[in-house]
Order: structure tokens, then sequence, then C-alpha cells
């Protein structure tokens, strides 16, 4: 195989975001949550790891 051009893997995307509830801040890989499509955007859905209340980011 020879190849002509290398590409890159894309790096996950990394979110950062805070508990509306227990207003915990912490990061989060996308593969980590689960994503949802809406008509109007897309979200990441992450469980806060403090509280367990599920927490809604927008997808980058
Ligand atoms: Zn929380």
């Amino acid at each position: 195989m020879k190849i002509i051009k290398e590409g890159k893997i894309p790096s996950e995307r990394l979110y950062r975001t805070t508990c509306r509830h227990c207003k915990t801040v912490f990061e989060f890989l996308e593969s980590e949550g689960n994503v949802r499509y809406y008509r109007d955007g897309n979200y990441v859905e992450i469980i806060c790891p403090i509280c367990n209340i599920i927490c809604n980011v927008t997808r980058k």
C-alpha cells in the first residue's frame, strides 16, 4: 500500500458542562455520553457523576 496523503484521525470531542442541579463542573468525551438528534439541534446527554441527573450539552 502506498499512502498518497496522510490524514489525521480526528480527536474525540471534549465537552465541559456545569450540572444544573448540584453545580459540579466536569468534562467528558462524546463517547461517554449519548448523542441525541433533534430537528432543532443535536445534544449530548451525560449523567452527572455526583448527583446522577441527566445533563444536556449542545453538540459541537
Ligand atoms: Zn449534578
